[in-house]
């Protein structure tokens, strides 16, 4: 018999887990607190892991349509511009990992997973917070301000301040003391023409305690830019930091290319950088976490969402071959071990990129003699498991 969920959060988790579990014969209603189901205008990077699962939901047209596949990953260094290693992202890479790597606006991939959830028959309920979750036996009980929603699961996807996962965990968010800039704008507003990488590249300029990335979104129409740098006004624990003025002084020594895109960020908006530890738990009764809610990670491998699309597949399969209790246990074993790695990982690899002196140059030696075609620094992520 069909589960009746209610999913508390519509951002790309949410509804990603909402469509996959309508599509495998469950009721959904998705509660979202803002007015409308939407996401910030910046982009995301979607790789092979997540394109697959798209492709199998019958999404991956689409998101091509709206989006953009890049030719290559680059990564240059912040200080003289200079490149360090890449990965092509073409056939071959396509083929092994079975599906492409796409750039897309978030707002375009928010309106397919919104159209895609309607198709299904999902409830989708916008100006719903969700207060808590009661779970008791085969039930859970939702409360908003307007009610109470019962359901046979109740799923946290309320992203990285998630209140549900309060049941599971006493954790907090881990502020890493680093801010993030962002900014999507018109290519014909940027002021100035794109050279031929920057128009079909992901490219990454590393630096010490800071970077920035670029690429193209919206079938080339739109150019992103995000830069990260290390907050000194947070380590010296100052309550207001990371302001325009630390984002221009974190730059001032890189080359003139990383200069440039500081030019194309919105500067009214930031975006501290925050991480939670794993956590081995993620099912008390009849509530789950999922997406952010679960497993918040650092953006270094660009994988929050690619990891709360692999989470939705996942709670679907395992709730369509098992009894709900059985299902949630198989979720909770195979997601947990796999995001945990993630999670990890991705601090890693930020540390990378950030490194000054000895490590810097170690760093950009190891990066600079990696072959091109050696793939098994990102086989773990995106093959299959
Ligand atoms: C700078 C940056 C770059 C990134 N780049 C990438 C990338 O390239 N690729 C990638 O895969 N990931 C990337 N990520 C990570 C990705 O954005 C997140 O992992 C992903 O958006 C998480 O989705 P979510 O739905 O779990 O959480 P959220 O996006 O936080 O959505 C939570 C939703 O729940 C709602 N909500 C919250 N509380 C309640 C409540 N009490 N009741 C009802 N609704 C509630 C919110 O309004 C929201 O709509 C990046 C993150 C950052 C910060």
């Amino acid at each position: 018999m069909a589960l009746d969920v209610v999913i508390a959060g519509g951002g790309i988790g949410g509804l990603a887990c909402a469509y996959a579990l309508a599509s495998t014969g469950q009721t959904v209603r998705v509660l979202e607190r803002e007015a409308e189901f939407t996401e910030v205008g910046a982009g995301l990077q979607m790789a092979p892991n997540a394109t697959r699962i798209l492709r199998r939901w019958g999404l991956l047209d689409e998101v091509l349509d709206a989006g953009v596949r890049p030719r290559r990953l680059v990564f240059r260094s912040a200080l003289d511009g200079s490149p360090l290693t890449h990965l092509d992202l073409d056939e071959v890479f396509t083929r092994r990992y079975g599906a492409p790597y796409v750039l897309i606006h978030r707002s375009d991939l928010l309106t397919i997973l919104v159209r895609a959830c309607e198709r299904a028959g999902v409830t989708l309920v916008p100006n719903s917070t969700v207060e808590d979750v009661v779970t008791k036996g085969d039930t859970a009980v939702v409360r908003t301000a307007s009610g109470e929603h019962r359901a046979d699961l109740a799923v946290a996807a309320d992203g990285l301040r998630s209140r549900l996962r309060a049941h599971l965990s006493a954790d907090e968010p881990v502020c890493a003391g680093y801010v993030a800039y962002r900014g999507a704008l018109p290519v014909d507003q940027l002021g100035r023409d794109l050279d031929e990488h920057a128009r079909h590249d992901v490219v990454v300029y590393v630096g010490p305690g800071c970077h920035l990335v670029q690429y193209p979104l919206r079938r080339g129409e739109i150019f992103n830019t995000v830069a990260v740098f290390a907050s000194p006004a947070y380590r010296r624990g100052e309550p207001d930091w990371g302001g325009p003025d630390e984002l221009d002084a974190a730059f001032a020594g890189a080359c003139e290319q990383v200069r440039l895109g500081l030019g194309s960020l919105w500067r009214d908006r930031r975006w501290p950088m925050y991480d939670r530890l794993p956590i081995d738990r993620w099912v008390a009764g009849r509530l789950v976490l999922t997406g952010d809610a679960a497993h918040p990670m650092l953006q270094y491998l660009a994988q929050g969402a690619c990891q709360a699309i692999e989470d939705a597949a996942q709670l679907a399969s395992s709730l369509s071959t098992n009894d709900c209790a059985a299902g949630l246990a198989e979720y909770e074993t195979v997601r947990t071990r796999r995001t945990a790695e993630v999670q990890t990982r991705a601090r890693a690899w930020g540390e990378i990129w950030h490194v000054d002196g000895l490590a810097r140059t170690l760093r950009d030696e190891l990066f600079r003699d990696r072959r091109v075609d050696d793939f098994k620094h990102v086989d773990w992520l995106y093959l299959p498991t």
